[in-house]
């Protein structure tokens, strides 16, 4: 393993955890603008424990897209299939791999022939499957290299682990997360959303994760928590962003040098 060479500048993403309208992103988006930020979450497709929780809005939500991009925001997006991944990459700045699709090997190795990387700038983000150790998690993370994806477009985010005694059942794993950040030269940045599961405990987290100097920070974000159609109970409200990202520590993404728009959308 190679020392981190601190890659800068931070990566922040914020946005809902599922898109569901044009009216639910709107006040992300204006915080988004206010501090400088552009990349944001906005999810299509999600895979949810329950079949008879909300799915996305799949190809619907597309006119959400539209609205994202012409805000000028770049956008993340998980892909959980092939099949997916051929709709996401076509508008994803960064495209997430979630916790539950780290060693779905077929997928990991599609990526790099889904995405010509020699001409499009766009990135991968590997989110740590909550029982993954270290090992398995760079080990994901070779796999997206072995099959075409640049060692330094893979950008890998801590989402927490089980754990037994954690309120609502996931506990956020700075510690391990850390030694990956050190350790190797990838960027390593942190979900403290899905890593605490509940929306108080998720600024404080973020805070932590901001000092200890990681690579950025994914939060997810909206107007109305209680309504979100997904992950209610973890979201927090635009204002709360508004103020976290208005204190003097914060020193997150300014710059816009990280990764690209797809070909088709710049
Ligand atoms: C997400 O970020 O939308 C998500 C589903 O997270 P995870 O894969 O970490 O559970
Ligand atoms: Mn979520």
């Amino acid at each position: 393993m190679s020392m981190s060479t601190s890659p800068s500048p931070p990566l922040f993403i914020i946005g809902p955890c599922a898109l569901e309208s044009i009216e639910q992103v709107k006040p992300v988006v204006e915080v988004a603008k206010r501090h400088g930020l552009s990349y944001f979450r906005a999810n299509l497709f999600k895979p949810r424990t329950s079949p008879h929780s909300f799915q996305g809005l799949g190809k619907e939500g597309l006119p959400v897209i539209d609205y994202l991009l012409d805000s000028g925001m770049k956008l993340v997006c998980e892909a959980c299939s092939l099949e997916q991944l051929e709709i996401v990459q076509t508008y994803a700045s960064i495209v997430q791999i979630g916790a539950r699709n780290m060693q779905n090997f077929e997928l990991l190795k599609g990526i790099g022939a889904a995405i010509d990387f020699s001409t499009s700038r766009q990135m991968v983000m590997l989110k740590r499957g909550f029982s993954a150790n270290i090992q398995e998690w760079l080990s994901s993370a070779d796999y997206l290299q072995r099959f075409g994806v640049p060692r330094d477009r893979i950008v890998l985010c801590e989402r927490g682990s089980r754990h037994w005694a954690a309120p609502y059942g996931m506990t956020l794993d700075l510690a391990l997360a850390w030694k990956v950040r050190r350790e190797t030269d990838y960027r390593v940045i942190v979900d403290p959303s899905h890593g605490t599961r509940e929306s108080s405990l998720v600024l404080p987290m973020a805070g932590a994760a901001q000092a200890m100097g990681f690579d950025g920070l994914m939060l997810e974000v909206h107007p109305n928590p209680l309504e979100s159609l997904s992950d209610p109970q973890q979201a927090i409200r635009p204002k709360a962003l508004d103020d976290f990202l208005s204190q003097p520590f914060f020193h997150g993404e300014k710059v816009d040098d990280l990764g690209d728009s797809p070909s088709n959308h710049s």
